[in-house]
């Protein structure tokens, strides 16, 4: 059999970032997948991005990822959500063409000569000591690599739950994967147990679209990716409409039938995408739960209805729909479900996604303990990235807290530890001022080029537009405006008038002003801005309004640096630090945290503990 630098088992959001990324950073890829007419399957809802997880996909294509263009490729319906908020909450969302967002990764990664295929069950990894070397399949075939990255997302061990009923799936008529978490068990990994649910999909020729709110895509619409790409020129609305009492009563007729209260389901769930009997029971003091009804594709009649996901009996579902306003005569083409599936906790992994036990062994996506494609490619991205590097004899990549989403992402999973599956907000970034969608690419793209990921093309763009972002910004410097210019104007816009000659730089701190609305007041603007594109113009924009917030963010960056750069030793031992807390002592050996800083994150240890390894450090 072939050998191969990097084995990535599965073909589900992560596998395919993993298998594009080490393929473009030069090393030969076998991607091994169970079937691969699901490569790239949305297994739930036809969408990607949203708050925090459309910062995500914007990352990931600044490093060169395909997310985001085979997003833009088949989006049917793009919004920029929080548009009404400040630019850190800007969050880019799609609807995906579901059958074509398969078909256009299958064609990107095919196209790519560095990666084979293979249809096969993964069934072991093989290791030598206690460095992994191959993988035995299903089929009876051992396929050796350097590196191995798992993605298996939901079908270890997975079963399927529908009110009684159980059968055993990876994802609704499709087989679970059995054999990985016995052996990687037996050579000490910690494993758990997950759940997460689908709603029903429903005949869209059955909706009465006339009882229904119509949500509209944005009118100018927007893009995921900064490269430019080709894109349907179709766009599809989506539909709102609501559950009431008397839905609520027909499912708690289910109730005594459902897998997740007479306690079958075992797996913890995502407490913010509950099943609609989850939200019926934690909120029962809301007579109504919205749904969005959204379209399957162009060429398909099937929509799916976001917002009722379920594991109740078939039956009870078909009748709870009945009462929906819209979906009286609704027909279902297929029922809700809820799947429950092996994961490892995270805390046994290094940042670089490689397993602390086995090296060599990448772990990414829903294995390890997260939900969303979103937060999925983003791990498969790094292993890709860092398995490559570890052939190449690199240090691995890294992203910071302070650089990029998906920097929190993972420091997140193997410091905290999670409870439930995890997904990103942008709460849980704390200098989100700084990691916005809009300027993915000037924090990333130079990063990914320098390791040979990033392509020429995307670099040079990516250059121009820094040019060109310096260049408007230096000259809204220079151009000064006399009051009598402007001041009806900001008076429209209700914001205090000019009382002598600004600057525009100046001007354009008022909340409510756009440079161009500035610009049909000032024709020496006007004429400036014909020369930038609306991105470079935007970006200034915010560059200069937030300013003073993202330099004082800055500076908070600055002090926690410090920290980061106070290296510890891997398998040091910290029994012998005195004073440290017995939880802290407990955490640090398990966790091994690679500097200071990750230490101080790690939840369990306090500051008293910092201050003890300072000292003991010699800080
Ligand atoms: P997956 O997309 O699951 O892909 C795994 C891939 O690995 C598959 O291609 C599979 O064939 C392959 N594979 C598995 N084992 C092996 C093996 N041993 N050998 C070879 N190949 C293997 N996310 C949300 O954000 N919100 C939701 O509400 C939500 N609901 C969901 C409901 C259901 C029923 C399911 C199944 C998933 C849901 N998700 C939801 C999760 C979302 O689908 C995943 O987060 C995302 O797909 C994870 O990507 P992944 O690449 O890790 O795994």
């Amino acid at each position: 059999m072939d050998s191969y630098d990097i084995i990535v088992v599965g073909g589900g959001h992560a596998g395919c970032e993993a298998a594009l990324a080490g393929a473009n950073m030069g090393c030969k890829v076998l991607l091994i997948t169970m079937n691969m007419n699901t490569i790239a399957q949305m297994s739930c809802n036809p969408a990607m991005g949203g708050i925090a997880k459309g910062q995500i996909i914007r990352e990931i294509d600044a490093m060169g990822g395909g997310s985001g263009i085979i997003t833009d490729k088949t989006s049917i319906q793009f919004r920029m959500l929080n548009r009404s908020k400040g630019p850190a909450m800007w969050s880019p969302r799609a609807q995906s063409d579901r059958v074509r967002f398969i078909e256009a990764w299958k064609i990107l990664l095919e196209s790519n000569t560095n990666i084979d295929f293979w249809q096969d069950t993964v069934k072991e990894i093989v290791t030598q000591g206690d460095t992994v070397t191959g993988v035995k399949t299903a089929m009876g075939l051992t396929f050796s690599a350097k590196c191995i990255i798992l993605t298996t997302g939901t079908f270890l061990n997975g079963v399927i739950h529908i009110g009684n009923q159980q059968l055993t799936g990876g994802r609704m008529g499709e087989k679970n994967s059995t054999g990985v978490t016995e052996q990687l068990r037996q050579l000490g990994f910690e494993t758990g147990r997950m759940k997460t649910g689908t709603p029903p999909r429903i005949d869209g020729r059955t909706i009465n679209y006339q009882e229904l709110e119509c949500q509209y895509g944005d009118t100018i619409r927007g893009k995921f990716s900064f490269l430019e790409t080709d894109h349907l020129l179709e766009q599809r609305p989506c539909y709102i409409t609501y559950t009431n009492p008397r839905v609520h009563k027909v499912l708690e007729e289910g109730f005594q039938d459902s897998p997740l209260f007479t306690g079958r389901i075992q797996g913890v769930g995502p407490r913010y995408c509950p099943s609609i009997e989850d939200k019926i029971v934690r909120f029962h003091e809301r007579d109504r739960h919205q749904i969005f009804i959204e379209p399957e594709g162009l060429q398909t009649v099937e929509i799916y209805l976001n917002g009722f996901s379920s594991s109740l009996p078939e039956h009870i579902q078909r009748k709870a729909l009945a009462y929906i306003p819209g979906l009286e005569r609704a027909k279902m083409f297929r029922p809700g479900y809820a799947i429950e599936y092996d994961y490892f906790p995270p805390y046994q992994l290094r940042a670089s996604l490689e397993t602390h036990r086995i090296h060599h062994l990448y772990f990414a996506g829903q294995i390890n303990g997260t939900t969303g494609y979103e937060e999925a490619a983003a791990q498969g991205l790094i292993a890709g990235i860092n398995a490559a590097r570890t052939i190449q004899n690199q240090e691995p990549i890294i992203l910071q807290r302070n650089e990029a989403y998906i920097g929190v992402l993972i420091d997140d999973l193997i410091n905290k530890g999670i409870e439930e599956p995890y997904r990103m907000f942008t709460s849980r970034a704390e200098h989100r001022i700084l990691l916005r969608q809009d300027n993915a690419d000037l924090r990333l793209t130079e990063k990914s080029y320098q390791i040979g990921l990033a392509s020429e093309n995307r670099f040079q763009k990516n250059q121009q537009k820094k040019q060109a972002i310096n260049e408007l910004k230096s000259s809204l410097q220079e151009i000064s405006v006399e009051p009598n210019a402007v001041n009806y104007l900001l008076e429209n816009l209700e914001e205090p008038l000019l009382k002598q000659k600004s600057k525009i730089s100046n001007v354009i701190l008022r909340p409510n002003v756009t440079l161009q609305d500035l610009a049909k007041a000032i024709p020496a603007l006007q004429s400036k801005l014909t020369n930038y594109s609306t991105e470079v113009i935007e970006q200034v924009e915010i560059q200069l309004k937030y300013a003073g917030y993202i330099e004082k963010e800055m500076m908070m960056v600055e002090k926690t640096q410090r920290f980061d750069s106070l290296k510890l030793p891997e398998n040091f031992n910290y029994q012998k630090v005195i004073g440290l807390s017995n939880e802290a002592r407990e955490k640090l050996t398990k966790i091994k945290p690679e500097n200071l800083g990750q230490a101080s994150r790690i939840s369990g240890v306090n500051p008293a503990d910092i201050s003890i390894l300072m000292i003991f450090f010699g800080r």
